[in-house]
């Protein structure tokens, strides 16, 4: 803690505004010079982004454009300077520092999430992909992806399915990607890594997300319709682990989880994975496991709330910050709306168009610039359609609102309000 101290008043004396409140740090850069005040923000968020939620104010992002999401965006009066007129922020940037060369970000997504085929050997009740029949990507759809990101200027791609280890050309496409310069990430359920395999993906992904249903043998049986043996799994994660740069787990919030958090925290520990990402599950789940209440998940923030370990647990799709009442003090546990619901992310359907999130099947079509230009991507990301409460609220910059799809699937329209907003 007296790191934190230190750095927050170091951050001060350069002339920020510092303002704690719970898991909240508000950094208001104030008069500090941003390229003095730059590496003791990156120490913090380096040290502490774990166990707090740190916001940043009153300073442009491109001065540390890979914290973009740390930035609060907060409409200002338009700054005159022309260069940043392409600037994706611009409307909602107090403008560059005197003496500071803007670097417009680009008006694109931030990745493309591919689903190379909608075949899986498992089948989980909480999944996207439940459909009549496989399908994969066509190799020349993959390759007009491609093509289409380069010209867009992104850096970022993800295989995703399915099972994308069902995919006949995956390991072509992984390097077709590496060697046109993007950054490779992989969803995966683990289950088909043979030692080559992740021999092969420990070198060319550059991160891996593996699912992981339940804790157990019975429970991941369960919950993925498959028996198999978890021992196994387990043993690929540890090896996954040693040779990838950045493995995380990524499990979809069952009642079964909240009720042995225990249970899945002693798991993880024995993997020696540092990242467990939590997903909200979609409203119509054939599984009764997952047809989960607000009450339910306030439960299961409340006793993370509690969590002291070393571990970074964060809800990675979107949730109302407000679910439980107090924001400050469990904010530190939602990354929000940001992956979601169009905001920085487009999926290409195995299909061959792009769509707005996993869960979203809108067809936008199979131009990656017109996708993410659509009207609905548009109005998706101005979040004019959000109650004034949500509008005037700190934090909907990354919370959003919470989830459109479970606006629609309970309140009957995207535009609706997410039924789990606090009542208070
Ligand atoms: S390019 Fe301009 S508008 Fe964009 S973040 Fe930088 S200073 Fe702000
Ligand atoms: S933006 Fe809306 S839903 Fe999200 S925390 Fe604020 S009031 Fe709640």
């Amino acid at each position: 803690m007296k790191v934190l101290e230190s750095l927050l008043h170091r951050i001060e004396d350069l002339g920020g505004r510092v303002r704690r409140d719970g898991r909240l740090i508000d950094i208001h850069a104030g008069l500090a010079n941003a390229a003095s005040i730059r590496p003791y923000l990156y120490h913090l968020l380096n040290h502490f982004e774990r166990d707090y939620f740190i916001s940043i104010s009153n300073m442009a992002a491109c001065v540390m454009p890979d914290a973009w999401d740390h930035f609060r965006q907060t409409r200002v009066r338009a700054h005159p300077d022309r260069r940043c007129a392409s600037c994706r922020y611009a409307e909602a940037c107090a403008g560059p520092a005197t003496g500071q060369t803007p670097v417009p970000f680009k008006d694109a997504p931030r990745e493309v999430a591919i689903e190379v085929t909608t075949a899986c050997n498992l089948a989980c009740g909480i999944c996207f992909q439940a459909r009549d029949g496989r399908e994969h990507l066509p190799w020349r759809v993959l390759l007009e992806t491609f093509k289409q990101m380069r010209h867009a200027g992104l850096r970022h791609v993800r295989f995703t399915g399915g099972e994308p280890l069902l995919y006949p050309h995956l390991e072509k496409a992984v390097l077709t990607a590496k060697k046109l310069g993007f950054q490779v990430l992989l969803n995966t359920n683990a289950a088909l890594f043979s030692e080559s395999k992740i021999r092969f993906f420990g070198r060319y992904a550059d991160s891996i997300l593996v699912s992981m249903r339940g804790c157990d043998f019975s429970s991941e049986s369960r919950l993925t319709g498959v028996r198999a043996d978890f021992r196994d799994k387990l043993r690929r994660i540890r090896l996954l682990a040693s040779q990838c740069r950045h493995v995380r787990i990524g499990t979809v919030v069952s009642r079964h989880l909240i009720h042995h958090l225990e249970d899945y925290l002693c798991i993880l520990r024995s993997t020696r994975i540092s990242h467990w990402e939590l997903y909200r599950p979609i409203v119509a789940s054939s599984q009764e496991d997952y047809r989960l209440t607000r009450g339910d998940f306030i439960k299961l923030i409340r006793r993370l709330k509690r969590y002291r370990g070393s571990l970074s647990i964060k809800v990675a799709n979107p949730v109302p910050f407000c679910l439980a009442g107090d924001s400050a003090s469990t904010c530190h546990l939602f990354l929000g709306g940001l992956w979601d619901d169009g905001h920085t992310r487009l999926v290409l359907d195995a299909g061959g168009f792009y769509k707005p999130s996993y869960a979203m099947k809108q067809d936008l079509g199979a131009d990656l610039l017109k996708a993410w230009r659509h009207p609905l991507m548009r109005r998706l990301r101005s979040l004019e359609y959000l109650p004034l409460r949500c509008r005037r609220c700190f934090y909907a910059g990354w919370c959003k609102g919470g989830s459109r799809q479970w606006a629609l699937d309970s309140g009957g329209s995207l535009w609706a309000s997410d039924p789990w907003m606090s009542h208070e």
